[in-house]
């Protein structure tokens, strides 16, 4: 008997790692009736195992949710993001360029003493999925 928890465990990361490439298979699936041979097919194959004599269901399945995360997800970084810039229009922020500020040397430093520093480091946490609201 095959175990269908690491199965299952290991797909929905898989999904979780393509869905992109999952929804767009799907749907040109849709649009033209024909599975490319892609990421679709290669996660009904890791499914084959628990997923009985229609593993494709289990694997659409599998990328819907996927693909709900991500709305979800993005959903949420839109909604930090509205509320960081909604405290940057009334701010006067600027680099103190007293420390580690970005320069046309070195964009990627930043400051953490710096405002503008420490909101470019919230924005890139936000956008990482370091941070959450
Ligand atoms: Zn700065």
């Amino acid at each position: 008997m095959v175990d269908p928890k690491p199965i299952m465990a290991a797909a929905k990361a898989f999904a979780q790692r393509h869905y992109v490439e999952l929804a767009a298979e799907e749907l040109e699936w849709q649009d033209t009736a024909l599975l490319r041979n892609g990421r679709m097919r290669e996660l009904a194959e890791m499914l084959k195992p628990i997923a009985g004599h229609d593993p494709l269901v289990l694997a659409k399945n599998l990328t819907h949710r996927a693909a709900l995360e991500a709305v979800a997800r993005v959903a949420e970084l839109e909604a930090a993001l509205r509320q960081l810039l909604g405290t940057l229009q009334h701010a006067d922020i600027s680099h103190r360029y007293q420390g580690d500020c970005p320069d046309a040397s070195d964009y990627n430093r930043r400051d953490p003493e710096c405002p503008a520093c420490q909101v470019m480091v919230r924005a890139a946490a936000l956008l990482s999925g370091k941070e959450r609201m």
